[in-house]
Protein backbone atom coordinates (compact mmCIF):
# COMPACT_ATOMS: atom_id res chain seq x y z
CA UNK A 1 0.00 0.00 0.00
CA UNK A 2 1.44 3.31 -1.19
CA UNK A 3 3.96 4.02 1.57
CA UNK A 4 6.32 7.31 1.31
CA UNK A 5 9.92 7.60 1.93
CA UNK A 6 12.49 10.02 1.29
CA UNK A 7 13.85 11.86 -2.15
CA UNK A 8 17.15 11.01 -0.90
CA UNK A 9 16.77 7.27 0.08
CA UNK A 10 14.21 3.98 0.48
CA UNK A 11 16.08 3.04 3.72
CA UNK A 12 12.75 4.33 5.57
CA UNK A 13 9.19 3.95 5.09
CA UNK A 14 6.65 5.21 6.43
CA UNK A 15 2.57 6.32 6.05
CA UNK A 16 1.33 8.97 4.59
CA UNK A 17 -0.19 10.05 8.09
CA UNK A 18 3.66 9.83 9.34
CA UNK A 19 4.92 12.00 6.33
CA UNK A 20 2.37 14.40 6.81
CA UNK A 21 3.43 14.65 10.77
CA UNK A 22 6.54 15.00 10.14
CA UNK A 23 6.52 17.53 6.81
CA UNK A 24 10.37 16.27 6.06
CA UNK A 25 12.29 13.39 6.14
CA UNK A 26 14.83 13.04 8.90
CA UNK A 27 17.76 13.02 5.77
CA UNK A 28 16.50 16.34 4.50
CA UNK A 29 14.47 14.90 1.38
CA UNK A 30 10.93 14.97 1.07
CA UNK A 31 8.50 12.26 1.23
CA UNK A 32 7.51 10.59 -1.92
CA UNK A 33 5.23 7.66 -2.84
CA UNK A 34 6.33 5.03 -5.68
CA UNK A 35 2.86 4.57 -6.14
CA UNK A 36 1.96 7.46 -7.54
CA UNK A 37 -0.20 6.86 -11.05
CA UNK A 38 -1.15 3.68 -9.96
CA UNK A 39 -4.60 4.63 -8.87
CA UNK A 40 -5.86 7.12 -11.87
CA UNK A 41 -8.95 9.40 -11.93
CA UNK A 42 -12.10 8.60 -14.49
CA UNK A 43 -11.87 11.21 -17.24
CA UNK A 44 -15.24 9.70 -18.39
CA UNK A 45 -17.30 10.78 -15.28
CA UNK A 46 -15.19 13.69 -14.32
CA UNK A 47 -18.16 16.38 -15.28
CA UNK A 48 -20.53 14.98 -13.09
CA UNK A 49 -18.65 15.41 -10.08
CA UNK A 50 -18.53 18.62 -7.63
CA UNK A 51 -15.02 19.83 -5.57
CA UNK A 52 -15.63 17.74 -2.44
CA UNK A 53 -16.25 14.98 -4.79
CA UNK A 54 -13.05 14.84 -6.50
CA UNK A 55 -11.16 15.81 -3.40
CA UNK A 56 -12.29 12.36 -1.62
CA UNK A 57 -11.31 10.81 -5.03
CA UNK A 58 -7.84 11.92 -4.87
CA UNK A 59 -6.99 11.92 -1.96
CA UNK A 60 -8.36 8.72 -1.04
CA UNK A 61 -5.79 7.77 -3.72
CA UNK A 62 -2.84 10.05 -2.55
CA UNK A 63 -3.10 9.51 1.13
CA UNK A 64 -4.02 5.40 1.15
CA UNK A 65 -3.91 4.95 5.22
CA UNK A 66 -6.80 7.35 6.18
CA UNK A 67 -10.25 6.01 6.10
CA UNK A 68 -13.19 7.21 3.66
CA UNK A 69 -14.54 8.77 6.70
CA UNK A 70 -11.85 10.53 7.68
CA UNK A 71 -11.24 11.54 4.27
CA UNK A 72 -15.12 12.98 4.19
CA UNK A 73 -14.54 15.13 7.21
CA UNK A 74 -11.79 16.56 5.97
CA UNK A 75 -13.06 17.71 2.77
CA UNK A 76 -16.21 18.67 4.94
CA UNK A 77 -14.43 20.98 7.15
CA UNK A 78 -12.30 22.18 4.72
CA UNK A 79 -14.33 23.27 1.80
CA UNK A 80 -17.60 23.91 3.50
CA UNK A 81 -18.32 27.86 4.20
CA UNK A 82 -14.57 29.04 3.32
CA UNK A 83 -14.71 29.53 -0.08
CA UNK A 84 -16.56 32.40 -1.42
CA UNK A 85 -17.40 30.23 -4.48
CA UNK A 86 -19.56 27.00 -4.62
CA UNK A 87 -17.05 25.81 -7.15
CA UNK A 88 -14.37 26.34 -4.03
CA UNK A 89 -12.00 27.17 -7.84
CA UNK A 90 -14.34 28.86 -9.99
CA UNK A 91 -13.20 28.69 -13.78
CA UNK A 92 -13.17 31.73 -16.01
CA UNK A 93 -13.49 32.26 -19.63
CA UNK A 94 -10.92 34.94 -21.41
CA UNK A 95 -12.73 37.19 -24.06
CA UNK A 96 -9.65 37.17 -25.66
CA UNK A 97 -6.50 34.66 -25.93
CA UNK A 98 -3.56 35.97 -25.06
CA UNK A 99 -0.92 35.94 -27.63
CA UNK A 100 -1.37 35.42 -31.25
CA UNK A 101 -2.44 31.41 -31.29
CA UNK A 102 -5.79 31.39 -30.15
CA UNK A 103 -7.02 28.37 -27.99
CA UNK A 104 -9.47 29.05 -25.72
CA UNK A 105 -7.88 30.57 -22.74
CA UNK A 106 -9.41 30.02 -19.02
CA UNK A 107 -8.61 31.25 -15.51
CA UNK A 108 -9.08 29.29 -12.81
CA UNK A 109 -9.20 31.64 -9.81
CA UNK A 110 -7.50 30.11 -6.76
CA UNK A 111 -7.76 33.23 -4.43
CA UNK A 112 -11.62 32.88 -3.24
CA UNK A 113 -10.17 31.67 0.29
CA UNK A 114 -9.85 32.92 3.94
CA UNK A 115 -7.13 34.85 3.01
CA UNK A 116 -7.06 35.79 -0.40
CA UNK A 117 -4.33 33.27 -1.90
CA UNK A 118 -4.17 29.91 -3.28
CA UNK A 119 -2.61 28.47 -0.55
CA UNK A 120 -5.53 28.55 1.17
CA UNK A 121 -6.83 25.74 -0.93
CA UNK A 122 -4.05 23.25 0.59
CA UNK A 123 -3.69 25.62 4.00
CA UNK A 124 -7.25 24.76 4.99
CA UNK A 125 -7.00 20.92 4.57
CA UNK A 126 -3.68 20.44 6.19
CA UNK A 127 -4.53 20.79 9.55
CA UNK A 128 -7.43 18.62 9.14
CA UNK A 129 -5.06 16.11 7.85
CA UNK A 130 -2.78 16.76 10.39
CA UNK A 131 -5.74 16.42 13.24
CA UNK A 132 -6.19 13.22 12.28
CA UNK A 133 -2.39 12.04 12.03
CA UNK A 134 -2.33 10.94 15.82
CA UNK A 135 -2.64 7.21 15.79
CA UNK A 136 0.74 7.59 13.59
CA UNK A 137 2.68 9.19 17.09
CA UNK A 138 2.12 9.21 20.96
CA UNK A 139 -1.07 10.32 21.62
CA UNK A 140 -0.41 13.96 23.58
CA UNK A 141 2.70 14.51 21.78
CA UNK A 142 1.83 18.04 20.46
CA UNK A 143 3.29 19.70 17.05
CA UNK A 144 5.14 23.10 16.34
CA UNK A 145 4.38 24.09 12.54
CA UNK A 146 7.53 26.16 11.65
CA UNK A 147 6.98 27.55 8.47
CA UNK A 148 9.25 30.16 6.33
CA UNK A 149 7.20 32.53 4.18
CA UNK A 150 7.57 34.25 0.73
CA UNK A 151 4.34 36.14 1.60
CA UNK A 152 1.41 34.19 1.24
CA UNK A 153 2.19 30.76 2.91
CA UNK A 154 2.26 32.18 6.28
CA UNK A 155 -1.08 34.08 6.91
CA UNK A 156 -2.84 30.94 5.05
CA UNK A 157 -1.12 28.81 7.54
CA UNK A 158 -1.80 31.10 10.46
CA UNK A 159 -5.67 31.02 9.38
CA UNK A 160 -5.64 27.37 8.86
CA UNK A 161 -3.70 25.91 12.33
CA UNK A 162 -4.70 28.71 15.00
CA UNK A 163 -6.23 27.61 17.74
CA UNK A 164 -6.10 24.17 16.08
CA UNK A 165 -6.03 21.84 19.28
CA UNK A 166 -2.67 20.47 19.96
CA UNK A 167 -0.62 22.57 17.44
CA UNK A 168 1.38 25.90 17.84
CA UNK A 169 2.22 27.68 14.59
CA UNK A 170 5.36 29.74 14.11
CA UNK A 171 5.76 31.92 10.68
CA UNK A 172 8.89 34.01 9.85
CA UNK A 173 8.81 36.09 6.88
CA UNK A 174 11.59 38.36 5.49
CA UNK A 175 11.37 41.42 6.47
CA UNK A 176 10.75 44.44 4.27
CA UNK A 177 10.01 41.79 1.57
CA UNK A 178 6.65 41.18 1.73
CA UNK A 179 3.83 43.69 0.63
CA UNK A 180 2.18 45.75 3.12
CA UNK A 181 -0.77 44.23 3.02
CA UNK A 182 0.38 40.37 3.24
CA UNK A 183 2.37 41.57 6.17
CA UNK A 184 -0.84 42.87 8.03
CA UNK A 185 -2.37 39.75 7.06
CA UNK A 186 0.45 37.82 9.42
CA UNK A 187 1.16 40.91 11.75
CA UNK A 188 -2.97 40.94 13.35
CA UNK A 189 -3.20 37.38 13.69
CA UNK A 190 -4.77 36.02 16.68
CA UNK A 191 -4.80 33.25 18.55
CA UNK A 192 -2.97 31.83 21.86
CA UNK A 193 -0.95 29.45 19.68
CA UNK A 194 0.86 31.64 16.75
CA UNK A 195 4.11 33.34 16.66
CA UNK A 196 4.94 35.45 13.79
CA UNK A 197 8.52 37.37 12.92
CA UNK A 198 10.54 39.58 10.51
CA UNK A 199 13.60 37.85 9.51
CA UNK A 200 16.57 40.04 8.47
CA UNK A 201 17.47 38.36 4.89
CA UNK A 202 15.16 37.24 1.93
CA UNK A 203 13.02 33.93 1.77
CA UNK A 204 15.69 31.74 0.43
CA UNK A 205 17.85 32.22 4.09
CA UNK A 206 14.06 32.38 6.08
CA UNK A 207 13.86 28.96 4.39
CA UNK A 208 17.51 27.51 4.39
CA UNK A 209 17.54 28.13 8.54
CA UNK A 210 14.02 26.33 8.45
CA UNK A 211 15.22 23.58 6.90
CA UNK A 212 18.30 23.36 9.35
CA UNK A 213 15.94 23.60 12.45
CA UNK A 214 14.41 20.56 11.27
CA UNK A 215 17.74 18.47 10.81
CA UNK A 216 18.75 19.61 14.49
CA UNK A 217 18.76 16.13 16.20
CA UNK A 218 19.78 18.04 19.17
CA UNK A 219 17.01 20.66 18.98
CA UNK A 220 14.27 18.48 18.31
CA UNK A 221 15.34 15.85 21.44
CA UNK A 222 15.03 19.14 23.62
CA UNK A 223 11.78 19.64 22.18
CA UNK A 224 9.98 15.90 22.73
CA UNK A 225 11.20 16.31 26.59
CA UNK A 226 8.06 18.70 26.82
CA UNK A 227 6.09 16.14 24.52
CA UNK A 228 6.94 18.34 21.44
CA UNK A 229 7.47 18.00 17.67
CA UNK A 230 8.50 20.10 14.96
CA UNK A 231 6.78 20.23 11.62
CA UNK A 232 6.30 21.77 8.52
CA UNK A 233 3.40 23.80 6.77
CA UNK A 234 5.43 24.81 3.95
CA UNK A 235 4.75 23.27 0.55
CA UNK A 236 7.21 20.58 0.76
CA UNK A 237 4.51 18.72 3.09
CA UNK A 238 2.94 16.20 1.44
CA UNK A 239 -0.18 17.54 3.24
CA UNK A 240 0.19 20.74 0.99
CA UNK A 241 0.89 19.07 -1.72
CA UNK A 242 -2.38 16.67 -2.17
CA UNK A 243 -5.17 18.70 -2.02
CA UNK A 244 -3.52 20.86 -4.35
CA UNK A 245 -3.84 17.76 -6.79
CA UNK A 246 -8.13 18.01 -7.06
CA UNK A 247 -8.03 21.65 -8.66
CA UNK A 248 -6.82 20.54 -11.91
CA UNK A 249 -9.17 17.67 -12.24
CA UNK A 250 -11.81 20.13 -11.21
CA UNK A 251 -10.37 22.96 -14.11
CA UNK A 252 -11.16 19.79 -16.47
CA UNK A 253 -14.49 19.47 -14.90
CA UNK A 254 -15.49 23.18 -15.56
CA UNK A 255 -14.83 22.45 -18.76
CA UNK A 256 -16.37 19.58 -19.79
CA UNK A 257 -19.38 20.97 -18.10
CA UNK A 258 -18.60 24.03 -20.35
CA UNK A 259 -18.55 22.73 -23.39
CA UNK A 260 -15.24 23.73 -23.82
CA UNK A 261 -13.74 20.31 -24.28
CA UNK A 262 -14.36 16.73 -25.28
CA UNK A 263 -13.64 14.18 -22.33
CA UNK A 264 -9.72 12.92 -23.55
CA UNK A 265 -8.86 16.18 -24.98
CA UNK A 266 -5.68 17.81 -24.25
CA UNK A 267 -5.13 20.69 -21.18
CA UNK A 268 -2.34 23.28 -21.25
CA UNK A 269 -1.76 24.66 -17.54
CA UNK A 270 -0.39 27.27 -17.12
CA UNK A 271 0.76 28.19 -13.33
CA UNK A 272 2.57 30.72 -11.61
CA UNK A 273 5.98 29.20 -9.80
CA UNK A 274 8.31 30.20 -6.93
CA UNK A 275 8.79 26.46 -4.83
CA UNK A 276 7.15 24.46 -7.82
CA UNK A 277 4.36 22.99 -5.53
CA UNK A 278 1.40 24.65 -7.37
CA UNK A 279 2.67 22.75 -10.94
CA UNK A 280 3.96 20.14 -9.30
CA UNK A 281 0.55 19.23 -7.81
CA UNK A 282 -0.23 19.34 -12.41
CA UNK A 283 1.99 16.98 -12.95
CA UNK A 284 0.84 14.38 -10.21
CA UNK A 285 -2.86 15.07 -11.57
CA UNK A 286 -1.47 14.04 -15.05
CA UNK A 287 0.03 10.95 -13.91
CA UNK A 288 -3.05 10.45 -12.62
CA UNK A 289 -4.83 10.34 -15.91
CA UNK A 290 -5.22 13.89 -16.50
CA UNK A 291 -5.00 14.77 -20.06
CA UNK A 292 -2.15 17.36 -19.86
CA UNK A 293 -0.52 18.24 -22.84
CA UNK A 294 1.76 20.80 -21.37
CA UNK A 295 2.62 22.13 -17.77
CA UNK A 296 4.34 25.85 -18.42
CA UNK A 297 6.38 26.92 -15.55
CA UNK A 298 5.97 30.80 -15.37
CA UNK A 299 8.70 32.79 -13.24
CA UNK A 300 9.31 36.30 -12.54
CA UNK A 301 12.36 38.22 -12.61
CA UNK A 302 13.87 35.52 -10.42
CA UNK A 303 13.95 33.08 -13.56
CA UNK A 304 16.17 30.09 -12.10
CA UNK A 305 13.46 27.41 -13.32
CA UNK A 306 13.75 28.61 -16.83
CA UNK A 307 16.88 28.71 -16.83
CA UNK A 308 16.96 25.45 -15.25
CA UNK A 309 14.59 24.18 -17.60
CA UNK A 310 16.69 25.45 -20.80
CA UNK A 311 19.97 24.05 -20.02
CA UNK A 312 19.97 21.20 -17.40
CA UNK A 313 22.01 23.20 -14.84
CA UNK A 314 20.16 24.30 -11.67
CA UNK A 315 22.61 27.58 -10.48
CA UNK A 316 21.15 29.47 -7.45
CA UNK A 317 24.13 31.83 -7.42
CA UNK A 318 22.52 34.98 -9.01
CA UNK A 319 21.56 37.94 -7.81
CA UNK A 320 17.82 38.03 -6.20
CA UNK A 321 15.12 40.34 -7.16
CA UNK A 322 12.98 41.97 -4.68
CA UNK A 323 9.51 42.10 -7.40
CA UNK A 324 5.87 43.08 -7.22
CA UNK A 325 5.10 39.19 -7.11
CA UNK A 326 6.84 38.43 -4.01
CA UNK A 327 5.53 34.81 -3.64
CA UNK A 328 7.72 34.11 -6.43
CA UNK A 329 11.09 35.62 -5.29
CA UNK A 330 12.85 32.23 -5.02
CA UNK A 331 16.00 31.06 -6.11
CA UNK A 332 15.86 27.79 -4.23
CA UNK A 333 12.51 25.65 -5.63
CA UNK A 334 12.59 22.85 -3.08
CA UNK A 335 9.50 21.08 -4.57
CA UNK A 336 11.58 20.49 -7.88
CA UNK A 337 13.60 17.76 -5.67
CA UNK A 338 9.99 15.48 -6.52
CA UNK A 339 10.04 16.25 -9.78
CA UNK A 340 13.87 15.15 -10.13
CA UNK A 341 12.79 12.02 -8.09
CA UNK A 342 10.16 11.31 -10.69
CA UNK A 343 12.07 11.94 -13.55
CA UNK A 344 15.03 9.93 -12.90
CA UNK A 345 13.20 7.24 -12.18
CA UNK A 346 12.69 7.04 -8.59
CA UNK A 347 17.21 7.01 -8.73
CA UNK A 348 17.54 8.68 -4.93
CA UNK A 349 21.44 8.53 -4.91
CA UNK A 350 21.34 10.54 -8.07
CA UNK A 351 18.85 12.95 -5.98
CA UNK A 352 20.82 12.96 -2.93
CA UNK A 353 23.96 13.88 -5.02
CA UNK A 354 22.58 16.61 -7.22
CA UNK A 355 21.01 18.20 -3.50
CA UNK A 356 24.63 17.84 -1.82
CA UNK A 357 25.87 19.55 -4.97
CA UNK A 358 23.46 22.16 -4.23
CA UNK A 359 23.66 22.89 -1.25
CA UNK A 360 27.85 22.34 -0.99
CA UNK A 361 28.60 23.95 -4.56
CA UNK A 362 25.32 25.91 -5.25
CA UNK A 363 24.72 24.67 -8.54
CA UNK A 364 24.22 20.99 -10.34
CA UNK A 365 23.41 19.78 -13.72
CA UNK A 366 20.88 17.24 -14.63
CA UNK A 367 21.78 14.07 -17.34
CA UNK A 368 20.46 14.87 -20.46
CA UNK A 369 18.21 12.08 -20.75
CA UNK A 370 16.34 13.31 -17.64
CA UNK A 371 16.42 17.01 -18.69
CA UNK A 372 15.10 15.56 -21.74
CA UNK A 373 11.80 13.44 -19.88
CA UNK A 374 11.16 16.82 -18.15
CA UNK A 375 10.60 19.00 -20.90
CA UNK A 376 8.80 16.77 -22.72
CA UNK A 377 6.19 17.46 -19.81
CA UNK A 378 7.23 20.94 -18.92
CA UNK A 379 7.33 24.20 -21.15
CA UNK A 380 8.59 27.54 -19.76
CA UNK A 381 8.68 31.51 -19.59
CA UNK A 382 9.50 34.20 -17.61
CA UNK A 383 8.41 37.43 -17.21
CA UNK A 384 10.36 41.26 -16.12
CA UNK A 385 8.66 43.64 -14.24
CA UNK A 386 7.43 46.04 -17.30
CA UNK A 387 6.45 42.58 -18.45
CA UNK A 388 4.35 42.11 -15.73
CA UNK A 389 2.67 45.96 -15.69
CA UNK A 390 2.17 45.72 -19.43
CA UNK A 391 0.36 42.18 -18.87
CA UNK A 392 -1.87 43.46 -16.12
CA UNK A 393 -2.82 45.97 -18.26
CA UNK A 394 -3.07 44.17 -21.68
CA UNK A 395 -5.68 41.37 -19.76
CA UNK A 396 -7.68 44.05 -18.27
CA UNK A 397 -8.30 46.10 -21.72
CA UNK A 398 -9.07 42.78 -23.63
CA UNK A 399 -11.27 41.34 -21.12
CA UNK A 400 -11.97 43.47 -18.35
CA UNK A 401 -10.35 41.30 -15.91
CA UNK A 402 -8.10 42.43 -13.39
CA UNK A 403 -4.93 40.12 -12.32
CA UNK A 404 -2.45 40.42 -9.77
CA UNK A 405 1.22 40.74 -10.71
CA UNK A 406 1.82 36.61 -10.22
CA UNK A 407 -1.09 35.65 -12.26
CA UNK A 408 0.73 38.64 -14.75
CA UNK A 409 3.64 36.42 -15.45
CA UNK A 410 1.87 33.45 -16.49
CA UNK A 411 -0.38 35.97 -18.64
CA UNK A 412 2.64 37.42 -20.32
CA UNK A 413 4.02 33.81 -20.86
CA UNK A 414 0.90 32.35 -22.40
CA UNK A 415 1.31 35.45 -24.80
CA UNK A 416 4.77 34.40 -25.66
CA UNK A 417 4.58 30.57 -25.90
CA UNK A 418 2.44 28.99 -28.53
CA UNK A 419 0.12 26.69 -26.93
CA UNK A 420 1.54 22.76 -26.94
CA UNK A 421 0.35 21.05 -30.34
CA UNK A 422 -3.33 19.50 -29.83
CA UNK A 423 -4.05 21.45 -26.94
CA UNK A 424 -7.56 22.08 -26.68
CA UNK A 425 -8.30 24.93 -24.10
CA UNK A 426 -5.17 26.29 -21.76
CA UNK A 427 -5.96 27.29 -18.26
CA UNK A 428 -4.24 30.30 -16.45
CA UNK A 429 -3.88 29.21 -12.62
CA UNK A 430 -4.95 32.68 -10.72
CA UNK A 431 -2.63 32.66 -7.87
CA UNK A 432 -3.83 35.43 -5.69
CA UNK A 433 -6.18 38.38 -5.28
CA UNK A 434 -5.49 41.49 -7.56
CA UNK A 435 -6.18 43.15 -3.92
CA UNK A 436 -3.39 41.54 -2.11
CA UNK A 437 -1.26 43.80 -4.01
CA UNK A 438 -2.97 46.97 -4.67
CA UNK A 439 -0.57 49.37 -5.52
CA UNK A 440 0.99 47.09 -8.04
CA UNK A 441 -2.04 46.69 -9.94
CA UNK A 442 -3.55 50.05 -9.98
CA UNK A 443 -0.26 51.36 -11.06
CA UNK A 444 0.16 48.83 -14.19
CA UNK A 445 -3.60 49.80 -14.55
CA UNK A 446 -2.37 53.72 -14.89
CA UNK A 447 -4.36 54.79 -12.32
CA UNK A 448 -3.26 57.62 -9.18
CA UNK A 449 -2.28 55.61 -6.12
CA UNK A 450 -2.26 57.28 -3.18
CA UNK A 451 0.62 57.01 -0.47
CA UNK A 452 -1.73 54.07 1.64
CA UNK A 453 -2.72 50.92 0.18
CA UNK A 454 -6.24 50.93 1.16
CA UNK A 455 -6.75 54.05 -0.44
CA UNK A 456 -5.03 52.53 -3.14
CA UNK A 457 -7.94 48.90 -3.05
CA UNK A 458 -10.38 51.96 -3.09
CA UNK A 459 -9.11 54.06 -6.55
CA UNK A 460 -8.69 49.93 -7.96
CA UNK A 461 -12.27 49.31 -7.19
CA UNK A 462 -13.42 52.40 -8.30
CA UNK A 463 -12.19 52.01 -11.41
CA UNK A 464 -12.67 48.42 -12.50
CA UNK A 465 -16.19 47.74 -10.86
CA UNK A 466 -14.72 44.95 -9.10
CA UNK A 467 -14.80 44.55 -4.86
CA UNK A 468 -12.01 44.01 -2.65
CA UNK A 469 -12.15 40.80 -0.27
CA UNK A 470 -13.77 42.01 3.12
CA UNK A 471 -10.76 39.85 5.12
CA UNK A 472 -8.45 42.43 3.00
CA UNK A 473 -10.27 45.70 3.47
CA UNK A 474 -10.43 45.61 7.29
CA UNK A 475 -6.83 44.77 7.74
CA UNK A 476 -6.79 48.32 8.23
CA UNK A 477 -8.80 48.57 11.62
CA UNK A 478 -6.87 45.41 13.15
CA UNK A 479 -4.58 46.13 16.02
CA UNK A 480 -1.33 44.81 15.41
CA UNK A 481 0.10 41.76 17.63
CA UNK A 482 3.05 41.10 16.31
CA UNK A 483 6.22 43.19 15.76
CA UNK A 484 9.36 40.65 16.41
CA UNK A 485 12.38 40.63 13.92
CA UNK A 486 15.04 38.74 14.23
CA UNK A 487 18.64 37.70 12.83
CA UNK A 488 18.90 34.35 10.54
CA UNK A 489 20.97 32.78 13.64
CA UNK A 490 18.29 33.54 16.15
CA UNK A 491 15.43 31.94 14.74
CA UNK A 492 15.99 28.34 16.28
CA UNK A 493 16.29 29.99 19.61
CA UNK A 494 13.01 31.67 18.61
CA UNK A 495 10.92 28.57 17.62
CA UNK A 496 12.11 27.16 20.93
CA UNK A 497 11.05 29.78 22.94
CA UNK A 498 7.43 30.12 21.26
CA UNK A 499 7.39 26.18 21.97
CA UNK A 500 7.78 26.52 25.72
CA UNK A 501 4.52 28.71 25.62
CA UNK A 502 2.73 25.78 23.92
C1 LIG B 1 3.06 30.75 -3.25
C2 LIG B 1 2.60 31.55 -4.42
C3 LIG B 1 3.03 31.26 -5.72
C4 LIG B 1 4.04 30.16 -6.01
O1 LIG B 1 3.55 28.90 -5.71
P1 LIG B 1 4.58 27.68 -5.56
O2 LIG B 1 3.76 26.53 -5.13
O3 LIG B 1 5.57 28.11 -4.52
O4 LIG B 1 5.22 27.51 -6.88
C5 LIG B 1 2.53 32.00 -6.76
N1 LIG B 1 1.65 33.01 -6.54
C6 LIG B 1 1.21 33.31 -5.31
C7 LIG B 1 0.25 34.43 -5.14
C8 LIG B 1 1.65 32.59 -4.21
O5 LIG B 1 1.21 32.90 -2.98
Amino acid sequence: MGLYHSTRSRDITCTAKQAIRRGIADDGGLFVSDALGDVTIDIETLADKGYHELAREVLAALLPDYTADEIAACVAEAYTGTFASTEVTPLVPLAKAPGADGAPTFVLELFDGPTSAFKDVALQMLPRLMARTGDAGTTDERIMIVTATSGDTGKAALAGFADAPGCGITVFYPEGKVSRVQNLQMSTQEGANVAVCGVRGNFDDAQSAVKRIFADRELAARLAEHGVMLSSANSINVGRLVPQVVYYFAAYAQLLRAGAIQAGDAVEFCVPTGNFGDILAGYYARRMGLPVSRLVVASDKNNVLFDFLTTGTYDRDRPFYTTTSPSMDILISSNLERLLYYAADGDCELVADLMERLANEGAYAVPDDMLARIREVFGCGWADEDEVAAAIRRCWDDNAYVIDPHTACGYHVLEQLPAAPGTAARVLLSTASPYKFPRAVAGALGLFCPPDDFACMDVLAKATGTTPPAQLAELQEKPVLHTDVVDIDAMSAYVENATSRL
